[in-house]
């Protein structure tokens, strides 16, 4: 990209920004606090004291606030449209919930204030503790964990400590093919090994497999409902017995509950752990890593492991750290509390009913595009699909169109493209999660335009080639920006 020293004011429109340090003008600056007249410490030993002021990029405040108000100009987000990556539930993010992350009294709290006055944060931990159970029919949560992965890690370890106090510790945790990669990626972070089971034909998980699979050194199936290519495990059910009676537990991926709420308990299945992405089925914008929350659900059995503290729900309500068969903690404090209080605010906001209606959006969306782009592309697996639908470009292929052809080629229509490449059982995979969000007008818009580059796939390939020609950035290096990025401003080159 060029990094042309440039002040003018058509940068945000031209998406070419150079660095602040590049911008930098000696004795420029901001805003200045008049001298307080305090005279400066000068007890500081000597060797401590900087030698040399930082170097920091000087300028003035507008050409700061300007630098990055263009900055977020060039970002996609689920505020300036359709966001329909699969396996990531982008869905749009209440502005209540922003508002009350922000008032004062959650905002200024302190994590070690005394616990008579945090009631009002232990209270909404609490609650969003109890709508978990009330959703997958668990029995304990914790809200420690700071991401999904985090979650998985922990459930793996209580796993692990509940089968160690049963004198009889495990090695390995079954993951099916089509997982996202973070659980054969915790399984192994736990001390596991992982095994892979291949679904059915269909897509499905087959008891028969996972049984053949069980042994004594098998500590249990890690599984995702609805599973990573959006259908929904129907065998799960009888697949958790066989894993019980093996002497296994059953690990719940959580991160699709978007699929399930007041439609399907997972501890009514059978699982006995389970992870939520707060960031993805109860509001709070994510993306670009973070800041989320990947609270846990756990049976009876599994609930003295829990890591400390947890909430005692006496009047007040208190903190309990004496759990003498507690993994530990697993995150500074209580976990990401403005993440928790988003999710509060967003289970309040909806009610039981808006969140089975939610669930049930986001499949009717799902299917309503399955549907619609059934004759314009090969979709994976046809049956009705849950909340996120996988098509691939086999039809497309014999124009020597691939799915990331596509995928570019749609940016010029103005849509964000859908996950792709992924998950990777299914080869050239394009995998579509609209959530319950977008009305009819924007779905069709978006089935519009995917229907218009399949008929140019066949019609003039070398347009969706040389895609996208609208952005003003056309086609990236994403090889090398992988592999080789280059994310360090080297002064001495420049300077
Ligand atoms: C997003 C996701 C994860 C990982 O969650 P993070 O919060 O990104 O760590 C795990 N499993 C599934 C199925 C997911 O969709």
């Amino acid at each position: 990209m060029s990094t042309v020293k440039t002040t003018s004011g058509t940068n945000g429109l031209l998406q070419s920004e150079p660095l602040l340090f590049e911008r930098s003008v000696e004795g420029r600056t901001g805003w200045r606090p008049a001298t307080s007249g305090v005279p400066l410490a000068d007890d500081l030993p000597e060797d401590l004291l900087r030698q040399a002021p930082m170097r920091l990029p000087e300028l003035s405040e507008p050409e700061v606030v300007r630098h990055y108000t263009r900055l977020s100009q060039w970002n996609y987000s689920i505020d300036t449209g359709l966001y329909p990556l699969g396996s990531c539930t982008m869905k749009y993010n209440p502005r209540v919930a922003e508002d009350l992350a922000a008032l004062d009294g959650f905002a200024q709290l302190h994590p070690w204030q005394p616990v008579e006055t945090l009631q009002g944060a232990l209270h909404v931990m609490a609650f969003v503790e109890d709508s978990l159970k009330a959703l997958t029919g668990l029995h304990a949560v914790t809200l420690q964990p700071a991401a999904g992965a985090h979650g998985e890690l922990l459930g793996l370890l209580l796993i692990r400590a509940c089968q160690e106090s049963r004198g009889d510790p495990r090695s390995k945790i079954l993951v099916p093919a089509s997982a996202h990669g973070t659980n054969p990626a915790s399984a192994s972070m736990a001390g596991y090994q992982a095994v892979e089971v291949p679904a059915g034909p269909d897509g499905i998980l087959e008891v028969d497999t996972v049984a053949r699979l069980m042994d004594d050194q098998v500590a249990g199936l890690m599984v995702t409902h609805p599973n990573t290519l959006g259908l929904y495990e129907r065998n799960l059910s009888s697949i958790c017995k066989v894993v019980h009676e093996a002497g296994g537990l059953v690990y719940g991926d959580g991160a699709n509950l978007n699929a399930l709420m007041g439609i399907v308990r997972p501890g009514d299945l059978g699982m006995d752990v389970m992870h939520f992405n707060l960031h993805k089925t109860f509001s709070t914008p994510h993306g670009g890593g973070g800041p989320g929350a990947g609270p846990v659900a756990v049976t009876q059995e599994l609930e003295p492991f829990l890591p400390v503290p947890v909430i005692h729900r006496g009047d007040p309500l208190t903190l309990e750290w004496d759990r003498p068969n507690s993994v530990g903690r697993v995150r500074s404090f209580y976990g990401n509390f403005g993440v928790v209080l988003r999710a509060a605010s967003y289970i309040m906001e909806m009610g039981a009913q808006g969140l089975t209606h939610a669930s049930r959006m986001a499949i009717l969306n799902a299917n309503y595009l399955r549907v619609r782009l059934s004759k314009a592309f090969e979709v994976a697996f046809p049956q009705p699909c849950m909340h996120e639908v996988i098509l691939t470009d086999r039809l497309q292929r014999a124009h020597g169109v691939q799915t990331i052809d596509i995928a570019k080629r749609l940016m010029d229509y103005g849509f964000h493209p859908p996950t792709v490449y992924f998950p990777l059982v299914v080869p050239h995979a394009m995998m579509i999660e609209p959530t319950e969000t977008e009305s009819l007008d924007e779905l069709d818009a978006f089935a519009d335009a995917l229907i218009q580059v399949a008929r140019e796939a066949g019609q003039q390939p070398d347009t969706l080639k040389s895609a996208p020609s609208r952005p003003s950035l056309g086609r990236l290096d994403e090889v090398g920006a992988a592999r080789f990025p280059d994310l360090r401003y080297d002064f001495d080159s420049t300077q």
